[in-house]
């Protein structure tokens, strides 16, 4: 059993861990972006934003790492600002959070599930982009993709993170209740 003076304050432990998970549905006609990534298809994935599945999910890891409100509190649908929006201004709102929590990015890992198109060939920049919009080094961003098998989800996308976090300075002023 640690001591008490073993015990770092609730609200200041030297690591945290963020998990996001999101989903979109492939629509015909529409540009498809994963990862911060524009890739050839003859489908897009729904939604207000760009409806980039893997940078939302990365966004809502970030934001659950540091208890915040989610992307869906912070980026609400219903505002016209965030139509057709690049995902990155969510994500980069995210580490700004993360920073002011007096933290900082050591490592994600995202697995990614869709039917098509073939993830692979692009797999390296994802994870460079990715890597350059958290600020870490392209070593410490994971990421897999599956075909969904036996789930008959041929028509979706979906991607799981987990981002770990450490301490790096002091938190600022915390921010209100839902701010
Ligand atoms: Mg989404």
């Amino acid at each position: 059993m640690p001591s008490n003076k073993d015990r770092r304050p609730a609200n200041n432990p030297a690591t945290r861990i963020g998990y996001g998970f999101d989903s979109h549905e492939f629509r015909s006609g529409i540009p498809l972006k994963i990862g911060g990534i524009s890739l050839a298809h003859d489908k897009g994935l729904g939604g207000h934003s760009d409806g980039d599945v893997l940078l939302h999910a990365v966004t809502d890891a970030l934001l659950g790492a540091v208890a915040a409100p989610d992307i869906g509190a912070l980026f609400p649908p219903s505002d016209s600002r965030w139509k057709g929006a690049d995902s990155a201004v969510f994500l980069r709102e995210a580490l700004k959070r993360v920073r002011e929590a007096g933290y900082g990015v050591a490592n994600m890992d995202a697995s990614l599930i869709l039917s098509a198109p073939k993830i692979g060939p692009h797999s390296a920049a994802i994870r460079e982009r990715i890597a350059q919009l958290l600020g870490v080094g392209v070593d410490c961003v994971g990421l897999k993709a599956k075909t969904p098998e036996g789930l008959n989800l041929e028509n979706a996308a979906i991607a799981h993170v987990v981002v770990l976090l450490e301490k790096r300075s002091s938190p600022k002023k915390p921010r209100k209740k839902n701010e």
